[in-house]
């Protein structure tokens, strides 16, 4: 029984010892912070956290690759972590962060809705958040920086309407726990319903790629094409990577090339699927503008400084301060003016498998 007492009491001062230097730490990360603000500036350098959704699209390396660059010359370190899509694993990156001594926390969500906690424990400790490309809902944001992404949605339904005015419709939503996704869904909605009022569009198939899957938007035109005879017009996809898998499940019928579809983020493969005329459209969202932005306004939060934004978006508990960008729209008409002569992409890389003879001129 003493014996027993002994272990009990050890392993109570053990825990209480543990919490202590828990408490500790967390004293410390936000005296470090609140010092720092103490005359709204601070000394010695600053670290901004940075937490990735996933690296496995074209797009988001090079955010991560420019927005590090961009701080890096505004004075500031960044810690970068990517989850590789793991929402359990992006939570548990941000509060190791959060247990750095960062000044600024910028979140690329992997699900909108479920980064709240973290950002509120965040802001107990004096840390401000910015939202990257992605609202965070429901949670204390100190700003949002991204396209004008309802537009985006507009500008591929624009396009597709312009190429099939009438006709079967499929609707390939993104990420269904990501904001963006609805953003863009709510974007191509403002053109298509008039006219699926108007009985002009029939919508014959609406579904949401898991995690902007290719291989999910694959499985799912496959089956949309099975179900339907293959008699769909027109594919309204929310971005590149899924308009991919839907042309893989076209190009098993044939019908690659014969079906309009619209994409996003003029990833290299979709900018070479457009020029050999098998996808409609893409939206160009100059990556170097928001990595840029986001990296001048985090050094700005850092700093305790004001941040100047011209919109405001409702994520649920506030109005947070939007800083919107402009999308492009891009087609096979306009690569050259666009993609091409930003160097987003170079002449030889887009027109690679376009034969010789039937190239624009080089520039
Ligand atoms: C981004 C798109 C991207 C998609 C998949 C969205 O939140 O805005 O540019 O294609 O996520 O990563």
């Amino acid at each position: 029984m003493k014996k027993w007492k002994g272990i009990i009491a050890s392993l109570l001062v053990v825990l209480l010892v543990g919490m202590l230097a828990a408490c500790g730490g967390q004293d410390l990360a936000s005296k470090n912070v609140s010092d720092n603000k103490a005359d709204g500036k601070k000394s010695g350098k600053l670290k901004i956290g940075l937490s990735v959704s996933d690296l496995t699209l074209e797009r988001w390396q090079h955010d991560r690759d420019i927005f590090v660059d961009k701080a890096k010359s505004l004075g500031a370190d960044v810690l970068v972590q990517s989850a590789n899509g793991d929402e359990a694993k992006q939570l548990s990156q941000i509060q190791n962060m959060l247990s750095q001594g960062i000044d600024a926390l910028v979140i690329i969500a992997i699900n909108s809705d479920s980064l709240s906690p973290v950002v509120e424990q965040a802001k107990k400790e004096g840390i401000p958040v910015l939202a990257y490309d992605r609202l965070i809902n429901n949670a204390d944001v100190d700003a949002y920086v991204s396209f004008d992404n309802v537009r985006v949605g507009e500008m591929q339904a624009e396009a597709i309407v312009k190429s099939v005015p009438k006709g079967n419709y499929f609707l390939l939503g993104g990420s269904p726990t990501d904001n963006n996704a609805k953003m863009f869904r709510q974007g191509q909605m403002n053109v298509i319903q008039p006219l699926v009022d108007k009985g002009d569009i029939k919508v014959i198939g609406d579904q949401w790629a898991k995690d902007w899957d290719a291989n999910e938007a694959m499985k799912i035109i496959e089956n949309g094409l099975t179900a339907n005879k293959n008699k769909i017009d027109a594919i309204v996809a929310s971005n590149d990577s899924t308009a991919g898998g839907a042309i893989q499940a076209l190009a098993g019928q044939h019908l690659d090339g014969k079906v309009a579809i619209s994409g996003q983020d003029a990833d290299l493969a979709a900018v070479q699927r457009i020029v050999e005329g098998k996808q409609t459209m893409t939206v160009y969202k100059p990556i170097k503008t928001i990595a840029s932005k986001s990296a001048e306004v985090a050094v700005q939060l850092a700093k305790g400084e004001k941040v100047q934004a011209d919109s405001t978006v409702n994520n649920g508990k506030m109005d947070v301060p939007f800083i919107k960008l402009d999308p492009i729209m891009v087609n096979k008409d306009n690569v050259m003016d666009t993609i091409i002569k930003d160097n987003f992409h170079p002449y030889d890389d887009v027109y690679k498998n376009v034969p010789a003879s039937e190239r624009p001129a080089k520039q």
